[in-house]
């Protein structure tokens, strides 16, 4: 996982010297599970077409809302089931074991 911050980090030109604070800020986000949730959307399904992180606060105000960004959870070997939306956990999962991240169970 930490190859992969690196990996990622460096796509974005993020100096070595600020990535501990942009691990402290992505920590701190995930140690608020339930009141956040950080995702993308998985194509054709995305909403714009450049990769984009979504950062959201919960709970959602409506359920068309909250019907756009799904969240299936992984069964099996799967890290997450059949959707259009994969949590950042989730993709990270994928990626690791080096799968490819679609809408259907991987
Ligand atoms: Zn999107």
């Amino acid at each position: 996982m930490e190859e992969i911050g690196h990996t990622v980090l460096s796509s974005f030109d993020v100096p070595t010297s600020m990535r501990v604070y942009v691990s402290y800020f992505l920590i701190g986000l995930s140690g608020t599970e339930g009141l956040l949730r950080m995702g993308f959307h998985i194509p054709p399904f995305n909403s714009v077409y450049h990769l984009h992180l979504h950062v959201q606060g919960l709970p959602y105000r409506s359920v068309r809302s909250a019907a756009k960004y799904p969240i299936s959870p992984g069964f099996g070997g799967y890290s997450k089931g059949m959707s259009w939306f994969a949590e950042v956990k989730q993709v990270i999962g994928i990626l690791e074991r080096g799968g490819r991240v679609g809408v259907m169970p991987c």
